[in-house]
């Protein structure tokens, strides 16, 4: 752990007792930050909500530094990662679902993944629903073809039934980079 880095110093209390950086309507994962916890303590803990509904408080520098990135509830997902994947799984072999599955939760969830800043990082999380993989496989059944992947229909919007198709790569391009609109 990094004690002295500077996003710890900055993230402890100012001569005030006020936080020297204002965390709130920030989000960090799944965690959106309401307001600040009333505390003795001297480093700042800001009570958040997480998508999932559950509050909890949390330090300052946990958020900051995508430690915490939500109530719990991923590791829900983790654990479902570890030791549920009804039959998808044989040893080694993972069946393509199951692949994308696990693509989806790593990126959407685990801020140690190269591609966090890019999708949970800014919001771009996965539904309660699917932290589940049974829950994914039902809502989008087997990948209808090998050259099909998991798009977004909204690319602002995160993982869910509603937001989600199997596409082709190139339509997923298509969709990631519209085209510029010409100005009026
Ligand atoms: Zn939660």
């Amino acid at each position: 752990m990094l004690v002295d880095s500077p996003a710890v110093l900055e993230d402890a209390m100012g001569k005030r007792g006020r936080p020297r950086i204002d965390l709130t309507g920030q989000r960090f994962g799944r965690l959106v930050v309401v307001s600040l916890e009333k505390s003795p303590r001297s480093r700042p803990h800001w009570r958040c909500v997480c998508d999932c509904g559950e509050q909890r408080v949390v330090y300052g520098y946990s958020l900051t530094s995508g430690r915490t990135v939500s109530c719990g509830c991923f590791k829900v997902a983790f654990a479902t990662l570890l030791n549920l994947s009804h039959g998808h799984t044989r040893g080694r072999s993972q069946s393509p679902e199951y692949s994308v599955w696990e693509a989806m939760i790593q990126r959407g969830t685990n801020p140690k993944n190269r591609d966090w800043k890019n999708y949970g990082g800014r919001g771009i999380t996965v539904c309660s629903r699917w932290l589940q993989f049974s829950n994914f496989l039902a809502d989008m059944g087997r990948r209808p073809s090998p050259n099909l992947s998991l798009e977004r229909v909204n690319n602002d919007l995160g993982y869910s039934a509603e937001n989600c198709k199997w596409a082709t790569r190139k339509e997923q391009r298509a969709n990631q980079r519209p085209a510029r609109k010409k100005a009026a």
